[in-house]
């Protein structure tokens, strides 16, 4: 069942962007709707101005007036004054162009994800290797997550047929299973993933196992490339819901 590793149809969409303007500033988003990152939040809708005489920061409670204005927190959307709402982080969550004006507490959640981004996202696509199950015999596989973000993929190392690839954004659920193996007290690294996911167009379910067995080049790289996956999927899950808190 598998379907080929196809750079070109990874990348689809890629250089197919357009700007498109917000009430909270410029964004770049794929034309193709399905193109996009299965990080992707939507905008929130802004809280009424008219449900806000004061500030929503408990901790504040600034009465607004024709000086005190009321600020948009672009990742929550509830309503702040302008010292409660300062700061301009980049979302690229919401795929803004620019930093945007966030609340303390969803700058720091902001922050906490672009060190994500920039670190965990980059092992998830320079990949590693695995013994893939899918649930055939393994094949000991270089695996990676596209650079749109959109699916992993599957390269034998030894030119087999390659396992067929998921979609993140139809990822169920994962088991992770830890190995015995201590490499500090009391601490250990995942050695095997087990990962539940619908085909795309349907909803058959299927699953696949990456094993960071005997045979891959670097045990420990594919242990945190397990890591990073299991973060990447708190993040989509995340934005799947209507909420983002
Ligand atoms: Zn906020
Ligand atoms: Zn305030």
């Amino acid at each position: 069942m598998a379907d080929g590793i196809c750079r070109e149809d990874d990348n689809r969409g890629a250089g197919n962007k357009k700007l498109t303007k917000s009430k909270s500033g410029l964004r770049i988003i794929p034309i193709n709707n399905t193109a996009r990152s299965p990080f992707e939040l939507k905008e929130p809708t802004w809280s009424p101005d008219k449900e806000n005489p004061e500030c929503s920061n408990g901790k504040c409670g600034q009465k607004f007036d024709f000086l005190k204005r009321r600020h948009h927190c672009r990742r929550c959307g509830q309503i702040f004054c302008a010292q409660c709402c300062q700061t301009r982080v980049m979302l690229p969550r919401m795929c803004f162009v620019d930093p945007v004006r966030q609340c303390f507490r969803c700058s720091d959640i902001t922050n906490a994800e672009n060190v994500f981004f920039n670190s965990s996202l980059k092992l998830l696509t320079n990949g590693a290797q695995f013994d893939v199950s899918s649930p055939e015999r393994p094949v000991l596989c270089q695996t990676a997550v596209t650079s749109d973000h959109r699916f992993i993929r599957f390269e034998p190392t030894q030119g087999q047929a390659p396992p067929e690839r998921v979609e993140v954004a139809r990822i169920l659920s994962t088991e992770v299973t830890q190995s015995t193996i201590e490499y500090a007290p009391g601490q250990t690294l995942p050695e095997a993933v087990v990962v539940l996911y619908r085909v795309p167009g349907s909803v058959e379910e299927r699953q696949v196992r990456l094993s960071a067995g005997p045979h891959v080049n670097d045990w420990r790289l594919s242990a945190n490339w397990i890591v990073a996956l299991e973060r990447a999927l708190e993040l989509v899950y995340e934005g799947r819901q209507p909420s983002q808190h």
